[in-house]
C-alpha cells in the first residue's frame, strides 16, 4: 500500500529549528516521515525536541553565524543521515523598530552575518550533498521585503538579499537538478513576535492582523506546510518565492475596514 508519508526517509536540514517557523517545520516534516537536522543555538529546547511522527530529529549546535560551525554541522548530517535531500535556511532575526539614524553599519554588517551570509554558507556547504539526491533548498524570506515594512531598514534588505540570492542559485542548480525557492510569511506568531509585541504601541498588535485579509496571524506549522509542500510536490517550480502572508499585498484587510 502507497504511503501517505509526503517525506518518507528523505533527509531536511532545519536552521533555527528549536523555536518558531524552524520548530514548525521541524515539527511537519517529522509527521511527514523525514529525518531532520537541526541547526540550532538553544541546547535546553534541542537536546529535548521530541516532535511527534514517524521520522526523527537530530540536533547538532549550530551558531549560523560562524563558518566552521555550520560546515561541521553539514558533515556532522551526512555521517547521522548519509545524505541531504532539503536545507530550511530559516535562522534569523528582527532588530527593534528603528529608522536609519539609529543603525550602525557594524549592526547592519551582524545582521547579514546570520539573515544572509549564514543561509549562503549552509547552502554552500550543504549542495554538494544535495545534488547527489537531486533535492532542494527552502529559504525563509519575508513578506516585509515584499511591502516595505517601516522603522526595519536592515531586515528588509537582507529579506531582499534572500530572494535574489535564490533566484540566482535556482538558475545555477537546475542543470543539477537542484530546486532553490524562497517562502514570504506575514505575521507568523513566534518567540520573535512575542518579543517584539512588548514594545509594540497601543493598537498596533490589532493594526498588525489587520493587514492580512484573514485578519489573523499564522501558526508556525502553516509555513512548516508550505515548506513541505515546495519540497516534496512543487517539483515544476524553482526561483520562485511562495508568499505566505495572507495577502498583504493586497491591501485589502486595510481597505475593507
Ligand atoms: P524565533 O526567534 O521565534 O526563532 C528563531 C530560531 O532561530 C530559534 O530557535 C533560535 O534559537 C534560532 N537562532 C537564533 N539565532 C541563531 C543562530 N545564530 N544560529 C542558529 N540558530 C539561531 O524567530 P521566527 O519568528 O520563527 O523567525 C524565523 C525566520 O522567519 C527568520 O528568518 C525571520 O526573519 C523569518 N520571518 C518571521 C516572521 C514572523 O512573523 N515571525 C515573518 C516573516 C519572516
Amino acid at each position: 500500500m502507497a504511503s501517505n508519508l509526503r517525506f518518507q526517509d528523505k533527509v531536511a536540514i532545519v536552521t533555527g529549528g528549536c523555536k518558531g517557523i524552524g520548530r514548525g517545520c521541524v515539527d511537519v516534516f517529522v509527521e511527514n516521515g523525514a529525518k531532520v537536522a537541526v541547526f540550532d543555538i538553544d541546547d535546553a529546547v534541542g537536546q529535548t525536541m521530541k516532535p511527534e511522527g514517524p521520522g526523527e530529529v537530530f540536533y547538532i549546535h549550530c551558531d549560523m553565524t560562524k563558518e566552521d560551525q555550520i560546515k561541521a554541522a553539514v558533515e556532522a548530517t551526512i555521517v547521522k543521515f548519509q545524505k541531504i535531500d532539503c536545507l530550511v535556511n530559516n535562522a534569523g532575526w528582527h532588530p527593534p523598530a528603528r529608522t536609519i539614524d539609529g543603525f550602525s553599519a557594524e549592526e547592519f554588517r551582524k545582521l547579514l552575518d546570520l539573515n544572509l551570509i549564514g543561509y549562503f554558507l549552509a547552502c554552500k556547504f550543504a549542495l554538494p550533498h544535495i545534488r547527489k539526491t537531486k533535492g532542494s533548498v527552502v529559504n525563509i524570506s519575508s513578506g516585509a521585503f515584499t511591502v516595505g515594512q517601516p522603522d526595519a531598514v536592515t531586515y528588509v534588505a537582507t529579506k531582499g538579499g534572500i530572494v535574489g540570492m535564490t533566484r540566482a542559485l535556482a538558475t545555477d542548480e537546475g542543470r543539477h537538478g537542484v530546486r532553490v525557492n524562497s517562502i514570504s510569511p506575514g505575521c507568523v506568531w513566534t518567540p520573535l513576535f512575542e518579543e517584539w509585541a512588548k514594545t509594540a504601541e497601543k493598537g498596533q498588535m490589532e493594526q498588525i492582523k489587520d493587514i492580512s485579509i484573514l485578519g489573523r496571524f499564522a501558526d508556525p506549522r502553516e509555513i512548516g506546510m508550505a515548506c513541505l509542500f515546495l519540497a516534496a510536490d512543487a517539483t515544476f517550480t524553482t526561483g520562485e518565492d511562495l508568499s505566505c502572508t495572507a495577502g498583504i499585498e493586497r491591501g485589502y484587510g486595510i481597505k475593507m475596514k
